[in-house]
C-alpha cells in the first residue's frame, strides 16, 4: 500500500525544490508515504484530519508543515536564524508540523504536544513504527506544560499551526522558549489589523516579530503566512494564564 500511496503523493517531483529549495531523499519520501498511510488508516478510529485525498494531503499537511522550515533551507541563511537542538510542536493533532519536521530534520529533538491523549497515543505508535527516534510525546495542555520546569524555557524553537488566534499561540509558545529562541506561527491570511493587535501581545510576552514569510500553496494557491517571533525577554511568570484563558481572552 505504501508504494501505491507514494506514487499518488507528488513527493517525487521537482515541486519541493522549486518551492522550498529542498528535496527529500528517497528514505524521507518513503517516510512521508508511511505517515500518509498511517494517518488514513488511523483516521477511522481517531479523528486526526479531514484531509485524506493524496494531493491535498501532500499540499496541506506535508508541504505546508515544511514551509515553516524555509529559512533553514535557504542557501544564504538569514542572520537571525537560530541553531536548533530542541523543538516543540504545540497542538500537534495528527502530527503537523512536527512529524514532517522530524523527518526533514533528524538531528533536532522534537516534542509533540497535544491535549488529546488519543492523538498522542497514535503519534507514539506511528513514530515508533517509522523509527523516528528524535521524537518524544506529551499529552497535556500547553498552559500546564508552560508552567512545568521540565519544559518552561527549555526549547530553541516552537511551532504552532491551527491552534487559535496568533496571540493565543504566542502565549502558549513564548514561555516554553529559551531566551533568543524562536516561535514559528503558521497563519492563513494575515492583515495589518491582526498584526497591530499581535504586536501588543508580543510586548507583554517578551517577543519580537522578526520576519513574515508570505506563501502561496503550490497546488491550490491558498494564502499562507509564517511568522517568525524571537523571544527577547524572559516571559513574566503570570504567562501562560490558567487553562482556557489564552483561548477565551487572547491578549
Ligand atoms: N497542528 C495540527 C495541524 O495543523 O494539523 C492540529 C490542529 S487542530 C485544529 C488543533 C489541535 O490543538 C487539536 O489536536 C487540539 O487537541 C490541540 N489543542 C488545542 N488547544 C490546546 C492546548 N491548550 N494545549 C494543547 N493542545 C491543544
Amino acid at each position: 500500500m505504501a508504494e501505491t500511496i507514494a506514487q499518488q503523493l507528488p513527493v517525487n517531483g521537482e515541486i519541493w525544490h522549486q518551492t522550498l529549495q529542498w528535496q527529500p531523499s528517497e528514505s524521507q519520501q518513503a517516510l512521508f508515504a508511511r505517515v500518509y498511510q498511517g494517518i488514513v488508516e488511523a483516521n477511522r478510529q481517531v479523528n486526526l484530519t479531514r484531509i485524506t485525498e493524496p494531493a491535498e494531503f501532500w499540499e496541506k499537511h506535508l508541504w505546508d508543515s515544511l514551509s515553516g522550515l524555509a529559512p533553514w533551507f535557504e542557501p544564504e541563511k538569514p542572520e537571525w536564524l537560530p541553531t536548533v537542538k530542541r523543538m516543540i510542536d504545540i497542538g500537534t493533532g495528527g502530527g503537523f508540523p512536527g512529524v514532517p519536521v522530524a523527518i526533514a530534520r533528524p538531528t533536532w529533538d522534537i516534542t509533540l504536544l497535544d491535549s488529546t491523549r488519543k492523538k498522542i497515543a497514535f503519534l507514539e505508535t506511528l513514530c515508533q513504527q517509522l523509527d523516528l527516534s528524535n521524537t518524544s510525546f506529551v499529552a497535556d495542555r500547553a498552559e500546564s506544560v508552560g508552567r512545568d520546569p521540565a519544559h518552561r524555557a527549555q526549547y530553541d524553537l516552537a511551532m504552532v499551526r491551527a491552534v487559535g488566534p496568533a496571540s493565543t499561540c504566542a502565549e502558549y509558545a513564548l514561555p516554553l522558549l529559551k531566551k533568543s529562541g524562536f516561535a514559528v506561527l503558521f497563519r492563513g491570511q494575515w492583515t495589518d489589523e491582526e498584526e497591530e493587535l499581535f504586536m501588543g501581545a508580543l510586548d507583554t510576552l517578551g517577543g519580537e516579530l522578526v520576519a513574515i514569510c508570505p506563501w502561496e500553496t503550490p497546488l491550490s494557491q491558498g494564502k499562507r503566512h509564517c511568522l517568525y517571533v524571537k523571544k527577547i525577554e524572559k516571559t513574566d511568570k503570570e504567562f501562560p494564564r490558567q487553562i482556557g484563558m489564552p483561548a477565551k481572552h487572547p491578549l
